[in-house]
């Protein structure tokens, strides 16, 4: 089995400890990772530092075309990572699945290194002149979840160089080869040490915490829990990093009398059930009007029942296994609770292994654990309502605020709703839609700042005024 070498100054970065990782969809080993320590994010931060001098002295011009040239790169090397990432995250090749996954890394890649901050002239008067410019702020540290470990990779590193910074990343133990691969095709167009990577199995050192609190790291972009998320703004506050912070998201949507169930059915699906409801802006809990309540769960039941779930490499998958046993555990013992207190429209039994079927629960209510928790798997609970006011209420009790949604034939309509939730992202008759000129991010407890756009580009950058 293919043992995958860490990137760090350019070279090849071996050491004597490794761990495998696993097909979730077979159980088997796909790849031995590098299991590294302290020694080692210290050689992969002084690279990126060492590195930083010359990188961040660039000019515009310089440091755009080095990102096209890596997005070039990327999309060469598109379909091998595809396979990649199919095998050690387990989400089909096919359909929303990984080789989706490299047309949205490519596609950010490639907006992301189009986009600029020139400096901004405030006042240029007889009082004189007042400039705003945006400087690189050094090495970043990214750390990244086992979702979309390709395409998150891409939103953290990409805007960090075309800023002019140098990063190290941390990839979840649960997929770390996609990342070697994908940092070792970018080193073939970058100097050393612009790009380092450092893996480890958060077994015997915590390798993201050491990144949280290192001296000569001065900013950290995180995509991961909650609950790890508020451990990296902790642990980062000694060295005041700069932060963002892509958190978890329980996301409602809210079905308005008007809809019309076999036009929003697919939508609704997709909108829960896309990577296995394994993302971030998934929607994870329905609430539908009573009046429609019914026609609304057949036309899901319905949709749903012609997904095939099986092996990524099958061509007819178009849903894989969940990605880890803590994972699966969490949504098995989510859907049994839930199971005494509403009714199961479909699915409901754990499959072979990893495999979970889509899983369709009604009758529940705020309260019940699957519908407050960040569940994170390929559940939907569907609440009724009788009172729109009601919906929004239930849907804004959260403390997360990633998205929320609208369903409703009325546009106009579902837009004065949406603007009722709190979220960063809301969309109407759609849910989880994001683009790269679009910025995204949560609110409340789903995060801080946001990714994508002039915005998310601006993150990597201080602010220096110039008054001559
Ligand atoms: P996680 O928080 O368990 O792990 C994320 C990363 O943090 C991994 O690389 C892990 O090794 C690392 N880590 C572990 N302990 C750490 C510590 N003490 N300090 C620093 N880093 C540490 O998350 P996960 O299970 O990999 O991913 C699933 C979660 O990610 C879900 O909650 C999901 O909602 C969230 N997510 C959010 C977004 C978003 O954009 N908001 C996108 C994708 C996933």
């Amino acid at each position: 089995m293919k043992k995958f070498a860490a990137i760090i100054d350019g070279k090849e970065f071996t050491v004597s400890s490794e761990f495998s990782v696993h097909n979730p969809a077979t159980g088997e080993v796909v790849g031995h990772a590098p299991n590294m320590a302290k020694e080692e994010l210290d050689a992969a931060v002084s690279a990126a530092k060492t590195a930083f001098v010359t990188w961040s002295s660039q000019s515009d011009e310089f440091l755009q075309a080095a990102c096209a040239a890596v997005t070039a790169k990327i999309e060469a090397h598109s379909a091998e990572l595809a396979e990649l990432i199919t095998l050690e995250q387990g989400k089909p090749l096919n359909g929303l699945g990984s080789r989706w996954e490299m047309g949205g890394a490519v596609a950010w890649a490639g907006y992301t290194s189009g986009l600029s901050l020139p400096k901004k002239v405030l006042q240029d008067n007889e009082q004189g002149k007042v400039e705003l410019h945006r400087k690189p702020l050094g090495v970043v540290g990214s750390i990244t979840p086992w979702n979309f470990p390709v395409m998150i990779a891409v939103w953290h590193m990409l805007p960090a160089l075309r800023t002019g910074n140098t990063v190290v990343i941390k990839p979840s133990p649960y997929t770390p080869l996609s990342t070697l691969r994908l940092v070792e095709i970018m080193n073939e167009v970058l100097p050393p040490g612009v790009v380092n990577v450092v893996t480890g199995d958060d077994k015997a050192f915590n390798l993201g915490g050491a990144m949280s609190s290192h001296p000569d790291i001065r900013k950290i972009v995180f995509t991961g829990s909650c609950a790890t998320g508020q451990k990296v703004m902790q642990s980062a506050a000694d060295t005041m990093k700069r932060l963002t912070l892509e958190l978890g998201g329980n996301d409602a949507g809210i079905v308005l009398p008007d809809a019309v169930p076999e036009q929003i059915a697919e939508g609704l699906f997709w909108g829960a059930f896309l990577n296995n409801g394994q993302t971030c802006a998934a929607m994870k809990r329905l609430y539908v009007h009573e009046s429609i309540h019914d026609a609304v769960c057949d036309a899901l039941v319905a949709y749903a029942k012609n997904i095939h779930v099986g092996n990524g490499l099958d061509e007819k998958s178009m849903l894989g296994p969940v990605q880890n046993r803590m994972q699966f555990d969490k949504v098995a013992r989510l859907v049994a609770d839930a199971k005494g207190r509403g009714k199961v429209l479909m699915g409901g039994e754990p499959s072979e292994g990893l495999f979970f079927p889509p899983t369709i629960i009604s009758g529940l209510h705020n309260g019940d654990p699957l519908v407050d928790e960040e569940q994170f798997g390929p559940v939907l609970p569907i609440i009724r309502y009788s009172d729109v006011e009601e919906a929004v209420r239930m849907a804004n009790d959260s403390p997360n605020g990633l998205g929320g949604s609208v369903w409703s034939s009325d546009k106009a309509a579902a837009r004065v709703i949406a603007s009722r939730l709190e979220c960063g992202s809301v969309w109407i008759n759609k849910h989880g839609a994001i683009q790269p000129n679009a910025p995204f991010g949560g609110v409340k407890a789903s995060g801080i700042g946001v990714e994508f756009s002039e915005e998310g580009l601006a993150e990597y950058t201080d602010i220096q005024v110039v008054f001559a």
